[in-house]
């Protein structure tokens, strides 16, 4: 039980930080110096604010010092962190698996606030499912052709029209690390919550990304 709690926790500021990579991107300089603050007043948070989960629940979701509400973007984050980090099983875990888990989850963050996910997280995943697949001697000849296929689907986006431009990028890339099966089912997930979502938020466009990261806990359940 013990392990099960620091697992989550580790896994929950790991969470934090994909939701701070996803507001600001990968810039080094603002990931570093730019201290943690509230989004409305510009207040920098107390330590005390940033303890994962417990601080949102402590603060009832509002800011110490506005009492804006804290985006429910955040909370999601740190759960989902620390759903991730409970997949870890020593020493037998892929922590590459893991790490593509953790990418989706900034992509589904993305998608949540813009719409849209950036071209270079789809690249880190693709270059981290290349390595898990090399590391573990499954690299084929079919993988690259696959690869290829995808990259020059980049420069002919013709199914953008029905799909958001991440979306598809998303299944084929699951397809190439878990096969077609588990793609399948991954996107069915997916695609029944996306369901549920659309008949309770009535919204014109959703987020489509962050169902399909959800179908990939049931492809790291099967795999790892
Ligand atoms: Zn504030």
């Amino acid at each position: 039980m013990t392990k099960y709690l620091v697992l989550f926790t580790i896994g929950s500021v790991i969470g934090s930080f994909c939701q701070v990579i996803a507001i600001r991107g990968l810039r080094a300089a603002t990931l570093t110096t730019e201290p943690s603050h509230c989004d409305y007043c510009g207040n920098r948070l107390a330590w005390f604010e940033l303890v994962p989960l417990v601080s949102y629940l402590v603060l009832q979701g509002k800011c110490r010092h506005c009492r804006n509400k804290i985006p429910l973007a955040g909370l999601f984050a740190e759960v989902a962190g620390g759903c991730v980090a409970l997949y870890y099983r020593e020493p037998s875990t892929d922590l590459l698996l893991l790490l593509i888990g953790f990418l989706l989850l900034i992509m589904s963050l993305c998608d949540w606030r813009e719409l849209a996910v950036p071209n270079y997280l789809l690249g880190a995943t693709a270059f981290t499912i290349s390595a898990f697949l090399m590391v573990n001697n499954l690299f084929t000849i079919w993988h690259l052709l696959i690869f290829i296929v995808w990259l020059c689907y980049q420069r002919w986006p013709v199914f953008n029209k029905w799909l958001g431009e991440a979306d598809l990028d998303l299944m084929l890339l699951y397809g190439v690390l878990a096969g077609p099966t588990l793609t399948c089912q991954a996107v069915l997930i997916g695609s029944g919550l996306a369901i549920m979502a659309f008949k309770v938020w009535q919204r014109r466009q959703l987020p489509f990304v962050p169902c399909l990261a959800i179908g990939y806990y049931w492809i790291l359940w099967c795999l790892l």
